[in-house]
């Protein structure tokens, strides 16, 4: 019986339980067991069933950490009943949360980084869920001393994460997403004018597309919101989607200029569980200045017999994530992390130079100046065999790689492209191995050229 032909089972579909003592226990699959059973069983039962999950190591479809050392495996364990709203009686967890907000308002140049407000979230869709928040509550409370009528209020951005997309739908706000224009791969500058008006909360520009894992350019596009107030009197605030270069960019690009250096620059959200290279479940929002988030959207919960402000979308949620990325703060301190994603960079140069070379790829980006990892398309001509980029991720998925094939946003829809992230545990030697298997799943479309190619309808579409 295949394991999840769900439509063709009875209700009442026993599976055989091999590791069982005595061979002849069985358990239900789709309904609730009368009994209980071992744990020993149960345990073999689920660990096989996960067996046939995609191998994480493999899936360089992800941003997400697929390594950590023993120590984050053991401080996990030990955070395992730690619930990180209960302020009072996990008042340490709560210190830690209070420190690594600290230690990122001052990496991001917050002006008064000991004293600005952030938190930790369940990761970057959540932290955009409140920075969003707080740039609709501010747009509003002016608004309202202007003594405006209501309107509907929009955000501008390039082509942003599906987080975005929830945001603006879950609570009412229209998303101007910009449409990437001829050769570009982000929203530039001089596009953002004609987006903006008196009811924009904000705009997003992306630390790392996902599409393409470039920055926007925030600098620019600060310097350009700078001239629409000149113009209009509009004063629109940024919220930089640091999702994965917040941990990049401070390390690697410190040239760059996309945070609270910046003026417009009012909060930032990071995922702690991406470059921040915690366990999956971090991420982090920071704002600018106390001013900036609307106290309006801060619960107190008591805490040591005081009171601690609180902000966030869920009530109940593991605190381990969060030692662990105090954890690695202490742990890798700057050099740390800069060390880890300079060899991922460098792995991922490696990489874009060897698919040049096979010669049947235009490289889009060569992990030079974003986020650390490789995105190309398929030459127009030059390679035998007929086949796309979802044929190629199909073949590799053949040797355990998970590598997405996806079409770029709006307006540039017509060009798929294939990526891959290359994040700590991703080595230099899994990165040849994973050029000789493109090579070798290349060669083989030479020996059986394809009549019909995949598409995108069919293909694997994958990407976070
Ligand atoms: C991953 C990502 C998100 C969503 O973050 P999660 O931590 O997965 O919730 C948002 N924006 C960007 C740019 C991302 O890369």
């Amino acid at each position: 019986m295949p394991l999840h032909a769900r439509s063709e089972v009875s209700t009442n579909i026993n599976d055989d339980v091999y590791a069982s003592t005595d061979l002849s226990v069985v358990m239900p699959k789709y309904k609730m067991a009368i009994y209980e059973h071992s744990a020993a069983h149960a345990y073999q039962v689920v660990h096989d069933e996960l067996m046939l999950d995609g191998n994480a190591r493999m899936n360089l479809a992800t941003f997400c950490q697929t390594w950590s050392e023993p120590e984050v495996h053991k401080l996990m364990d030990e955070c395992l009943d730690k619930n990180m709203i209960d302020k009072d009686e996990y008042p340490q967890t709560a210190e830690l949360e209070a420190r690594c907000v600290q230690m990122l308002a001052d990496l991001w140049h917050a002006p008064e980084a000991a004293d600005t407000m952030g938190c930790s979230t369940t990761g970057s869709s959540e932290a955009a869920m409140l920075g969003g928040l707080a740039l609709k509550w501010n747009w509003r409370k002016n608004r309202l001393a202007q003594k405006k009528s209501d309107a509907k209020p929009n955000l501008v951005c390039g082509p942003v994460q599906i987080c975005w997309h929830k945001f603006a739908r879950y609570f009412d706000v229209e998303l101007r997403q910009i449409p990437l224009e001829p050769g570009q791969i982000g929203m530039t500058a001089k596009q953002i004018a004609q987006y903006c008006d008196e009811n924009t909360i904000g705009v997003v520009p992306t630390l790392g597309v996902t599409f393409t894992l470039q920055y926007e350019p925030v600098e620019q596009i600060n310097r350009a919101l700078d001239e629409i107030q000149k113009k209009t009197g509009l004063d629109i605030p940024i919220h930089v989607d640091a999702a994965s270069g917040g941990f990049i960019a401070p390390f690697l690009h410190e040239d760059v200029k996309w945070d609270f250096q910046l003026p417009r620059v009012k909060s930032i959200n990071a995922s702690g569980h991406k470059f921040g290279l915690t366990p999956l479940g971090c991420g982090w929002c920071v704002w600018r200045e106390k001013s900036d988030l609307p106290e309006e959207l801060i619960f107190n919960v008591d805490y040591l017999g005081g009171n601690m402000p609180t902000f966030a979308l869920n009530f109940s949620r593991p605190g381990g994530q969060t030692a662990i990325q105090y954890y690695n703060f202490l742990r890798l301190g700057r050099e740390g992390y800069r060390k880890i994603h300079q060899a991922c960079a460098e792995t991922a140069k490696f990489l874009a130079e060897e698919i040049r070379k096979i010669g049947a790829f235009d490289i889009v980006y060569d992990g030079i100046g974003g986020i650390p990892g490789v995105c190309w398309t398929l030459k127009k001509n030059g390679h035998p065999g007929n086949f796309t980029l979802y044929d190629i991720a199909d073949r590799l998925r053949v040797r355990g790689w998970q590598v997405p094939a996806y079409p770029l946003p709006k307006n540039r829809e017509d060009i798929i492209v294939q990526r891959v992230l290359i994040r700590h545990g991703v080595s230099r030697d899994l990165a040849k191995i994973l050029v000789d298997d493109i090579k070798a799943s290349v060669g083989f479309f030479k020996g059986h050229p394809i009549t019909t190619p995949l598409n995108e309808k069919e293909g694997t579409s994958y990407h976070h």
